[in-house]
């Protein structure tokens, strides 16, 4: 069941970066990497993105994305990359992120990294950076995008947003939350996951 939800997740993320251009040249997309059974954490973002529907105009895969992400996001494993002092306790109850491939992924490949994140409405994620280039995909809601040395975006499902390697990057949500596939790839592969590194 665990397996399958997993797996039919992955299926829908292939299929995203498949039909979406800026995610296909980013770089290679494992086609069978081995499973691996992580020990599930519990955080309070569950829920809420257990709750979410589909938002309109969702494409079929984004679609398919969704509901096998509420199957599988119980047992997902779970992180916070921040401590209460640094954002509040409100941040942390309406924010995780989990690794799906990667060095240390439900799906294992030391080649290619992938995350699945979320922020509830209303939230700031402050600046950081990080060694590994990295490009945001929004399959669900919407967020202001804010990165050194070029112009801020409103994104909103569909859209991509690449981050350079140690470029400085912040991220607002407004009236929306949102929901990310996020890509890594180059020196930070196989470093720290997703968030642990921040400004240098
Ligand atoms: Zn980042």
């Amino acid at each position: 069941m665990t397996r399958a939800a997993f797996q039919a997740l992955y299926d829908a993320a292939g299929r995203l970066v498949a039909e979406t251009p800026a995610l296909r040249d980013f770089g290679t997309w494992p086609s069978m990497p081995a499973f691996r059974k992580r020990k599930p954490t519990v955080i309070p973002a569950i829920q809420l993105i257990t709750a979410r529907p589909d938002p309109p105009l969702c494409s079929p895969a984004q679609s398919a994305f969704l509901a096998a992400l509420r199957t599988a996001a119980p047992f997902a494993r779970w992180y916070r990359s921040y401590k209460r002092a640094q954002v509040g306790r409100d941040f942390l109850d309406r924010y995780g992120w989990f690794e799906l491939l990667g060095p240390s992924g439900h799906f294992r490949s030391d080649a290619a990294r992938a995350y699945v994140a979320y922020w509830g409405d209303g939230l700031v994620y402050p600046d950081h950076a990080h060694a590994a280039e990295e490009i945001y995909y929004v399959v669900a809601g919407g967020a202001d995008f804010a990165s050194d040395g070029v112009p801020s975006a409103t994104l909103a499902p569909g859209d991509t947003r690449l981050h350079g390697s140690w470029q400085s990057h912040a991220m607002t949500t407004t009236t929306s939350d949102i929901l990310t596939l996020v890509l890594w790839r180059g020196e930070g592969l196989a470093g720290k996951p997703m968030l642990l590194e921040t400004t240098p």
